[in-house]
């Protein structure tokens, strides 16, 4: 049970997804509560720079001892500043992501926050300052204002709040289009939103919850590109002035990147920025750079599946 004090029901069964799903899948991020640790320490509303290090870190999952998903991993992030993560599947994106959430802890290493000391920061501290937008958000069967404030558990949040953090996140005209506006029940029994249109409330969910440290899972598949826009520009907006660590796969979102972390079976193949990274004609990097581009080529070549009569 959590800390929580406003509609812990869905917030647990929620939580209850969120654990099952790491791992076995890669829509796994989401929004995530504070609650106690291991330790029983409740967060202390301790508000974190936003700085991370991953101190020669090395993991395996209980269920596979023998083989490491991370593998003596060191690495730097400022705060503020924004890192790709990129790798082929299996390389361990999501294992850094999960661990980072403290849903594992490092067989050997160390991860820090603001340079503290593992055990000077509660487990709550580390969440509450963390927010997530997973590539196929999943949203609980209730309004979308609802689906909104639920990123904040603490406190009662304005509906005026809620609106704000949707403007920025360019989902105020969809919702406001509904009849029911931010009182549209989704869900199975609720309209059936986009997957662009469910990422922009996953994104004024995390606004809303004003964290230090963002997750972004970067779909693999494209939205339409109208949608593609709206989502990325909104993304734009979230990621302003947070740290930001993002699983990514297109080569538009690794350009943005102020680093890029090359991942190969669990260890740090590569450090640098794209366009270094990009000079390395012999390295990983390279190779799935050009791996993207022929996929692409193969897709402009392709006839359209659509078109027009
Ligand atoms: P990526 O996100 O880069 O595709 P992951 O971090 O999911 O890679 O996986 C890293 C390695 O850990 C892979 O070999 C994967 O099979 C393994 N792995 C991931 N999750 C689990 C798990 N829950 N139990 C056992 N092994 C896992
Ligand atoms: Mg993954």
């Amino acid at each position: 049970a959590g800390m929580v004090t406003a509609s812990a029901g869905a917030l647990s069964d929620y939580w209850g997804d969120w654990m099952r799903s790491i791992g076995a899948t890669e829509r796994v991020f989401e929004i995530i509560d504070s609650a106690p640790d291991e330790e029983g320490r409740a967060g202390l509303g301790r508000q974190l720079q936003g700085r991370i290090a991953f101190e020669q870190v090395s993991f395996a999952y209980p269920e596979r001892p023998e083989r490491a998903a991370l593998d003596d991993i060191s690495f730097v992030i400022a705060a503020g500043e924004k890192v790709a993560l990129v790798g082929a599947s299996g390389a361990g994106k999501s294992t850094i992501a999960s661990m980072l959430l403290g849903f594992y802890r490092p067989d050997l290493g160390a991860i820090r926050f603001d340079g503290l000391a593992p055990d000077e920061l509660a487990l709550g501290d580390i969440r509450a300052n963390i927010a997530i937008v997973e590539q196929e958000p999943s949203l609980f069967s209730g309004s979308i204002g609802e689906n909104i404030a639920f990123a904040v558990a603490e406190r009662e949040v304005a509906p005026a709040e809620v609106e704000a953090a949707a403007r920025l996140a360019n989902a105020h005209d969809f919702i406001s289009a509904f009849p029911q506006g931010y009182d549209t029940v989704v869900g199975d029994r609720g309209v059936q939103l986009s997957g662009g249109q469910k990422q922009r409330i996953a994104i004024a969910r995390a606004l809303l919850r004003d964290p230090r440290i963002l997750i972004l899972d970067e779909a693999t598949s494209a939205l339409d590109s109208a949608s593609e826009l709206l989502v990325q520009t909104a993304l734009d907006q979230l990621m302003r002035g947070r740290t930001t660590i993002i699983i990514a796969h297109r080569y538009s979102t690794i350009v943005k990147a102020d680093r890029v972390l090359v991942l190969r079976q669990g260890a740090i193949a590569q450090q640098g920025t794209h366009a270094e990274l990009l000079r390395q004609r012999d390295g990983l990097y390279f190779q799935l750079m050009e791996n993207q581009l022929a996929m692409y080529r193969d897709i402009a070549a392709a006839p359209a599946p659509h078109e027009p009569a």
